[in-house]
Order: structure tokens, then C-alpha cells, then sequence
């Protein structure tokens, strides 16, 4: 019997999320979420999809081998544990893959090292998904690990998009330059995308939307990422639910000389207290839009300086790519959000960009159309699926082995 399963492990600072897939047909066999991982109150929500049920656990998980032992218990109760001769590979995200790791890498201790000389410049992920990868490898020393790097997609970009203009022998010192991030989603919603035009994805230019929590466009040219809005960190860019992204880097320094705040203290407002969160006090778009119903004011600026800045994106990556095939929204807002879709392309009739007011409040789970039959420039919203992503990629490098 040859294995088709994949076990997706996406291990953040203080959770892992997992999704147990059977490339077979595509179908999901369990997911699940090990969240608060090193507190009292840890909780580990597994769903094994066959039936059975929800499953809760409560209590601490004193740290990600616990919590992946913990996971590796409730697979192995539904009969699909990590020694399944079924499992042919553990898919882990890894956020940062830097210069050197650009495609779905079987991970060996040179790769790990590697992912671990990245820590620096993603000091909140890579030291997570390094502990993610160790572990799964302690409870399953022969079964090969992939990483599948959030940055690999966008290492494509040309120089002069990956570049900030600084001096460059210190911008080389220090690894300084864009990297992009969301990359698995990217290239999943590109080629999606592409697949509802009915063309190949080497065939269309797309500015696409990674509206979530975290936020990031890309303009991409056949397939290719050609500019995204994510940096050296998912700091740059959109507005998001607690980041600032795109700000007068001299804000830093003016905070720490006339405000008197350390690094980490501007490090953590523009990473923690600011985009939608530090301008109204919600980061929930759902929450947002009520709270505009109402006529709260803050709630309504926020969101008006949400739009505003995706609208610059939109313009800056037609631009980019000259022509336009479709603008694709997708992640929790993107493929949510009737009224941010109308907002972002309002006003843009003369780029070709309209949505249809129809078609874009119907909703649904699967890729579609909002644009109206006559609009140039199509507008889609394309559900991203970066755990299938993965799998695909985990499993395409195993199975051509
Ligand atoms: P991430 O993976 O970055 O945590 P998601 O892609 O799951 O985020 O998006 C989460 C966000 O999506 C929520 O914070 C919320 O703002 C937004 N969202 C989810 N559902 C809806 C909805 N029905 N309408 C508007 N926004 C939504």
C-alpha cells in the first residue's frame, strides 16, 4: 500500500494548528487546533472529520512537544496516529525560508540550521517551526518532514521590488529586504484564480488580496510574484487587525526621542496595538462594520483608512503589471466581506473594475465571479486553502523521490 496521507502542522509562538489529509482524493480526515500552549489554560480542539465529533481537552500543555504529543494521542484514539503506515509525510509551514530556501525543502539538519539562522529576521515564527519540525521528528525519526516556506512564493521578485533603497553594503550585512510572506496562500489563489478564467496561470496578471488578520497583496505576472506588500517582516503593507503596516519609518525614531519609547515598545504598538485594533479597538472586521451601523465614527475611519490604503495597492500594482486580468480577494475579510470588495474597487469604473452588487453580497464556499459581465478587468473571490497547499507540496517532493 503506498502511503497518501499528510499531516499539516502549522506551529505558531503558542499554538499549532493541523489538518490530517489523504492526498488520495483530497479529502480531510482531521483538523484541529493546540492553542495557549506553556498556560495554565491550554486547549487542544481536535475534530476528526469522519465523524465522531468535537473533542475537547483542557490544561496545560507545558510546550510544543507536549502539545504534539497531545495531538498525536487524539489521531492515534481515531486510529490515525503518527506511527499510521498510511502517514507518508509531515508538510510543516515554515514562515521565513530567506534566499536560500525558495522551494518545498526536505528538511535534514543543514535545512534546519538554515530555518534556525533566520530566527533574526523572523524572530516570532522560525524559532516555533523549528520546535515543530524537531519534535515531529522525535516521534517519527523515519517519516520525511517537509517545510514549505511562506516566502518561497514571492522569491521570485525582481530586484528592484525586493530592494529598499539604503545603503547596500549594510542592507547585505543584515539580510535587509523584502521577502513577502503568505506566500503558500499566494500561489494556491493564483493558480485558482487562474483556473476560474479559464486559463493557464502563465497566461494572466493578477493583483491578488490576502485580506485576514494579517493582510498582504501581490502583483503577480504569470504566475510569478512580481511585487508584494509584506517586507523584511508581515509588518509592511495593508492596514491589518493589529499591524500598522505601511508608516514613515521616522515614526520609530520619534517615539523614542520625544515619546521616550524603548524598541520593543514600538516594536510591539506597531505590531500589537495599531492597524484596525489601535484605530477603533476592534480588529474583527464583522465588529467593525456593526459598529458602523451604528454610526460610531472611529469604527467608520478605520475602516474608511482600511479601504484607502488597499486602494493605493490596487493602483500601485496595476501599474506594476500594466495590464490587469483580475483583482482576487481572499483569507477571512477577502472572502467574507461584501462591503470591503465594493469599497476597494469603488470609484475604479476607468481601470475597468466594477463588482456587481449581486454577485457580491451572494456569498459561498467556492471560487466565483462579482465582477459585472461588461467589467475588462475581472473581480473574483477565490477561498485560500494553505494547508491543501502545503500537502500538495509535502506530497508532490515525497512522491517524486
Ligand atoms: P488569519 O489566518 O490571518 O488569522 P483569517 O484569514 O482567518 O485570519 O481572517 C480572520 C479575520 O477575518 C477576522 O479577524 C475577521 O476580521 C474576518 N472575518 C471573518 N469572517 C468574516 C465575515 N463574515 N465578515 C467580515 N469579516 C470576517
Amino acid at each position: 500500500m503506498t502511503p497518501t496521507r499528510v499531516l499539516v502542522l502549522n506551529s505558531g509562538s503558542s499554538s499549532v494548528k493541523y489538518q490530517l489529509i489523504d492526498m488520495a482524493d483530497r479529502s480531510r480526515l482531521a483538523v484541529g487546533l493546540a492553542e495557549r500552549i506553556g498556560e495554565e489554560t491550554s486547549a487542544l480542539h481536535h475534530e476528526p472529520l469522519a465523524g465522531g465529533g468535537k473533542r475537547e481537552r483542557h490544561g496545560r500543555l507545558a510546550d510544543h512537544d507536549a502539545a504534539l504529543e497531545a495531538i498525536a494521542e487524539e489521531l492515534a484514539a481515531d486510529g490515525m496516529g503518527l506511527d499510521s503506515p498510511e502517514l507518508a509525510v509531515i508538510g510543516h509551514r515554515v514562515v521565513h525560508g530567506g534566499l536560500k530556501l525558495t522551494v518545498p525543502t526536505l528538511v535534514d539538519d543543514a535545512v534546519l540550521k538554515e530555518i534556525e539562522r533566520l530566527i533574526p529576521v523572523a524572530p516570532l515564527h522560525n524559532p516555533a517551526n523549528v520546535t515543530g519540525i524537531r519534535t515531529a521528528q522525535r516521534l517519527r525519526p523515519d517519516l520525511p518532514q517537509v517545510a514549505v516556506f511562506d516566502t518561497a512564493f514571492h522569491s521570485a521578485m525582481p530586484e528592484h521590488a525586493a530592494r529598499y533603497a539604503i545603503d547596500v553594503e549594510t542592507a547585505d550585512a543584515h539580510r535587509v529586504r523584502r521577502y513577502g510572506f503568505h506566500g503558500t496562500s499566494h500561489a494556491y489563489v493564483s493558480r485558482k484564480a487562474a483556473e476560474l478564467l479559464g486559463k493557464d496561470a502563465s497566461e494572466v496578471n493578477l493583483i491578488v488580496l490576502h485580506l485576514g488578520n494579517g493582510a498582504s497583496a501581490s502583483a503577480v505576472r504569470g504566475g510569478r510574484c512580481e511585487d508584494t506588500s509584506m517586507g523584511l517582516t508581515p509588518l509592511e503593507g495593508l492596514v491589518m487587525g493589529t499591524r500598522s503596516g505601511d508608516i514613515d519609518p521616522a515614526v520609530v525614531f520619534h517615539l523614542g526621542r520625544v515619546a521616550g519609547m524603548s524598541m520593543d515598545e514600538v516594536d510591539e504598538l506597531l505590531n500589537k496595538r495599531s492597524g484596525l485594533l489601535g484605530l477603533c479597538g476592534d480588529n474583527d472586521m464583522r465588529q467593525i462594520r456593526r459598529r458602523m451601523a451604528e454610526g460610531d465614527a472611529a469604527a467608520r475611519l478605520a475602516f474608511d483608512i482600511y479601504i484607502h490604503r488597499l486602494k493605493k495597492y490596487i493602483g500601485a500594482y496595476y501599474a506594476v503589471l500594466g495590464t490587469v486580468d483580475a483583482v482576487v480577494f481572499t483569507a477571512g475579510v477577502g472572502e467574507n466581506s461584501a462591503p470591503v470588495r465594493e469599497a476597494a474597487v469603488a470609484g475604479l469604473k476607468e481601470l475597468g473594475l466594477a463588482v456587481d452588487g449581486e454577485l457580491n453580497a451572494a456569498g459561498g464556499k467556492e471560487a466565483r465571479l462579482i465582477s459585472p459581465s461588461y467589467a475588462r478587468v475581472k473581480v473574483a473571490v477565490v477561498p485560500t486553502d494553505e494547508e491543501l497547499e502545503i500537502a500538495e507540496q509535502s506530497y508532490a517532493l515525497v512522491a517524486s523521490r
